[in-house]
């Protein structure tokens, strides 16, 4: 273990749940089936949060009951948002103590990949469906390009001078920021970009 302590770092430690880390690593490689991403981790990390304060608060956590309040405290609709923190708070539960323990994805990265020196490389020939699928893609569409363009070529509806060689990438585009990268490429570094970060995972992604 290195000295690098991240918000997630301390979340744990306030909380009495370093045995957390195993599980979060193992959901993380996929040791137990298919694998979570950080997206997924951060959600269930800040539900488990909402739900030990609910527990604690005497209130019902039955069903998906923390979840589902979870997804409307942490949604894009901020009228559902306050309504849910009202109800919360009104059952008894420190909700603004509990939003600033709540991590977001890049923290949940930051923790993976600095504090616990974790590594998931997926590649092309690691036979994950993921990288797999953008792979078949791209064969198929390359293929595909190639026996349309060689026909129109023979149609003399396209001049070229040598043979046709058709290359396909896909490209992924961040509706937010309109980043473009080629896919394999942000697979690869493990971002589209940045922008979804909040100044503090931009902190703790540097103090490294
Ligand atoms: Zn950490
Ligand atoms: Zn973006």
């Amino acid at each position: 273990m290195t000295e690098n302590s991240c918000k997630l770092c301390r979340e744990l430690d306030n909380w009495g749940l370093e045995q957390y880390d195993e599980q979060m690593l193992r959901d993380w490689q996929g040791d137990s089936g298919r694998r979570k991403g950080y997206r997924t981790l951060a959600q269930e990390f800040n539900t488990m949060l909402l739900r030990r304060q609910m527990d604690r608060a005497g209130v019902s956590t039955l069903a998906n009951e923390a979840a589902s309040k979870y997804e409307r405290l942490a949604g894009d609709d901020e009228a559902i948002a306050r309504e849910t923190r009202e109800v919360l708070r009104r059952e008894g539960l420190p909700v603004d103590e509990l939003e600033q323990s709540f991590v977001s994805y890049a923290t949940v990265r930051t923790h993976l990949k600095d504090c616990l020196n974790a590594e998931y490389t997926p590649t092309a020939s690691d036979g994950t469906w993921t990288t797999r699928s953008i792979e078949i893609a791209t064969n198929q569409a390359q293929k595909k390009a190639e026996t349309a363009l060689k026909s129109l070529i023979a149609d003399e509806e396209v001049a070229i001078g040598g043979d046709p060689e058709v290359d396909v990438s896909v490209m992924v585009t961040c509706t937010e920021c309109q980043s473009r990268i080629n896919a394999e490429r942000a697979i690869r570094r493990g971002y589209v970009c940045r922008c979804g970060e909040t100044p503090e995972d931009a902190t703790n992604r540097e103090s490294e």
